[in-house]
């Protein structure tokens, strides 16, 4: 009998017998290499010292790991030789070159399916200058690269999915050709038309409007890369042998079943950063970060020396970005609230503004919005947002909407305003107010100071209590969750299982 860690697997017509080795590819962007980052730190932890895992991410993604995260070396540290990170070029030259999501997920696709390339001998059978070249027991792969299941099926290697955007968007994903035939898309992309409801997806009925759908369905265009790659997913995606989502059960809404029909092997691990501070943190005094950015922590100190819940946080995430217009807007509606603010201004994330923006040269803004925020706010370039969301000073998040923001904000019952610019962030946006009511939900386009003025003074003020019940029942539902018999917690253990022992079958 098969020893339960070893298992005799096909590669190629070589029997070779394996341990546990775990591939994990992420898109090369902050979220889903924090998400995956975490899951690379709750298998090593939690699995026997036979599994090990290889972390496939571009180099430029990795020098900015080291440069400005602990995780990294943490991990490789700790857990040598069973993690390790393999590195691939994404192919778009030197580390000043801005790099796109559509075109890198399709350049490490490109790479994946390549005969021959280093992506696809690293997926498969481990690094050529790996002297041990340990087969490879499991793919997990974000969700967005739909020809891993080619590339698994002729490698003969399991292939998990893990989709690290919010499920009800996935939900849409794989509703566009239902959408698209019913003629609910494409439409007319004005003000009025924009209310109009969206009947033909399923769960959704009685919420969303065209302008929660995600960004892409806006203007529909068949040829629009993000388009064919989330088409793709929607295809691909059903036909692995497992999916991961970053949720958790008590969270997610009617449509859910209709996901669990198409992907019954399902593993509800959420919060997935929650699930990690459970079972691990305890273990290490050191505060886990997985940083691409360097992290200003004096705004914590700064947050020390505020009321409780008086401090508005205001991030954007990562990927978006936002006009000096609409930068001016936002400010005069922060001054103009009276709110205490922590405002993240990450480099390069205010269009047509020159280099780092986290002074703002504040000589050439009038002086009331400097005199406000030397007495109300600060500004740091990239935050420690969980810690930050985590201090009792902070009271409400003014956030893009983006799926680890919102849970993270979920996590700490932190009420939100949504001001979601893509993908995701429209339909995240519309549950977080209209479906749980944490949250109020700007639309983007009526980013005027009067309104994020009015919105503020309703979250922080005049319906403060409201939304801080709300909000912090559910945290305590996702406490719940990750506690020990939870439905994460046991979903964190099945997977574990699953990957220990090989079960997937192909
Ligand atoms: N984040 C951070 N510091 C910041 C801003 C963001 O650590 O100052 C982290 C945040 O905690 C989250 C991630 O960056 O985990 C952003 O992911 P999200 O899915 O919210 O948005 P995206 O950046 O993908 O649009």
């Amino acid at each position: 009998m098969e020893d339960h860690l070893t298992k005799s697997i096909t590669h190629s017509n070589n029997i070779t017998t394996i341990s546990p080795h775990v591939v994990i590819f992420p898109l090369p962007i902050q979220g889903p290499i924090n998400c995956m980052l975490k899951l690379a730190n709750l298998i090593l932890s939690l699995s026997p010292a036979t599994v090990s895992v290889t972390f496939v991410t571009t180099d430029f993604i990795h020098r900015r790991l080291l440069l400005h995260s602990n995780t990294a070396a943490r991990l490789a540290h700790d857990y040598r030789p069973r993690f390790r990170f393999e590195t691939v070029h994404d192919g778009f030259g030197p580390d000043e070159n801005p790099r796109n999501v559509s075109l890198l997920t399709m350049s490490l696709e490109a790479q994946a399916q390549a005969e021959g390339s280093r992506l696809r001998e690293v997926l498969g059978f481990g690094s050529a200058e790996d002297e041990m070249k340990k087969p490879v027991s499991c793919i997990i792969a974000e969700g967005l690269y739909g020809c891993m299941v080619d590339v698994a099926k002729e490698l003969r290697v399991p292939l998990v999915y893990f989709d690290t955007c919010s499920p009800c968007c996935l939900w849409t994903y794989f509703c566009i050709p239902n959408l698209l035939k019913v003629v609910d898309l494409p439409f007319q992309d004005d003000e009025e038309g924009l209310d109009a409801s969206i009947t033909s997806v399923p769960g959704m009925e009685t919420y969303l409007r065209r302008r929660d759908l995600p960004s892409f369905c806006h203007a529909y265009d068949p040829n629009n890369p993000v388009i064919q790659l989330v088409l793709k997913e929607a295809q691909e995606f059903p036909k692995a042998q497992g999916h991961i989502l970053n949720t958790f059960d008590e969270l997610e809404g009617d449509y859910f079943a209709h996901i669990r029909a198409l992907c019954p092997n399902l593993y509800n691990i959420g919060p997935l950063h929650l699930n990690l501070k459970s079972r691990i943190q305890q273990e290490t005094t050191k505060s886990i970060s997985n940083s691409l950015w360097q992290e200003d922590r004096s705004c914590l100190a700064w947050l020390d020396a505020q009321p409780p819940k008086s401090v508005l946080f205001v991030s954007i995430g990562s990927l978006a970005s936002m006009t000096k217009d609409q930068l001016m807007e936002i400010w005069h509606g922060l001054i103009n609230s009276k709110s205490r603010f922590l405002w993240v201004r990450r480099p390069g994330s205010i269009i047509n503004k020159d280099e780092d923006t986290s002074q703002d040269d504040l000589e050439m803004i009038p002086d009331d919005l400097v005199e406000g925020t030397k007495k109300r706010g600060c500004i740091v370039s990239w935050a420690p947002q969980e810690e930050v969301l985590a201090h009792g000073a902070i009271g409400g998040f003014l956030t893009h909407c983006g799926w680890n923001s919102t849970l993270e904000s979920i996590v700490e019952g932190v009420p939100m305003i949504c001001w979601p610019f893509y993908v995701d962030q429209q339909v995240n946006s519309r549950v977080v107010s209209e479906v749980w009511k944490i949250g109020l939900d700007m639309n983007k386009d009526n980013c005027t100071r009067v309104v994020v003025e009015e919105l503020i003074k309703e979250l922080m003020e005049t319906r403060r209590d409201e939304f801080s019940k709300r909000a912090d029942k559910m945290a305590k539902l996702a406490a719940q969750a990750v506690a020990e018999d939870g439905s994460s917690y046991n979903s964190l253990n099945h997977l574990i299982d699953d990957i220990v022992s090989m079960r997937f079958s192909i």
